[in-house]
């Protein structure tokens, strides 16, 4: 994840969507995008206008921004995708949310993807068993994520747990909360991507 230290609220307000980084301060009237629905600093309100270039760049940062992925990792995703035998912009969405981090989120073990990261990090997180703390970790088909026994009463799980209900658990994945595992049934497909962001731009910014 990028070393973001401040305000991350700015990052949705730059961005001007939502990209649900604080958990469940999201949800609630005190988010910052809710308030203030346009980009931060001086200019935020003017209308500007935005060159081609500019278009692809805000692409490849929100995309970059909503699964907190620096620009080293970022543009290797890209090569990745680049080399498979997908589309592109497909592959490199596919790679982005097959990240155990985004998936221990997606399946709600997490209140956003930067506390699945520091879950996955501490050692909390099982893959078929064994631990895995490496948050940009591949899961495949067939792999079950589940939350360490140790682990799984520890509050911030638990709150997770609680406030799952608002969100949708895409069909690639299944979450059995009950038993603190969730299985990857197939790998994501672009329906399921729920970030509104045009993929064509990202590979359009990186092809220059
Ligand atoms: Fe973004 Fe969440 Fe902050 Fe709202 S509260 S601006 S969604 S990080």
């Amino acid at each position: 994840m990028s070393c973001v230290k401040k305000s991350v609220c700015k990052l949705c307000r730059r961005e001007n969507m939502k990209l649900f980084l604080k958990g469940d301060r999201c949800y609630t009237d005190k988010c910052s995008f809710e308030r203030r629905p346009y980009p931060p600093g001086q200019h935020g309100q003017s209308r500007l206008k935005f060159s081609e270039f500019a278009l692809q760049l805000r692409e490849k940062q929100k995309a970059k921004r909503y699964y907190g992925v620096d620009e080293k990792q970022f543009r290797r995703y890209f090569a990745l995708a680049d080399r498979s035998n997908d589309v592109t912009g497909l592959a490199l969405l596919k790679l982005l949310e097959s990240r155990l981090d985004n998936v221990v989120y997606t399946l709600g073990f997490g209140s956003s993807r930067r506390e699945a990261r520091l879950l996955v990090c501490h050692n909390h997180i099982l893959v078929n068993g064994s631990r895995v703390n490496i948050p940009s970790f591949n899961v495949k088909k067939g792999d079950v994520i589940e939350v360490r026994e140790k682990s799984r009463q520890l509050v911030k799980v638990q709150s997770a747990i609680q406030s799952v209900s608002r969100r949708t658990i895409p069909a690639w994945l299944e979450a059995d909360h009950a038993s603190y595992k969730g299985t990857v049934k197939d790998p994501p497909s672009r329906d399921e991507v729920t970030l509104p962001v045009e993929e064509n731009m990202i590979v359009e910014y990186y092809s220059r």
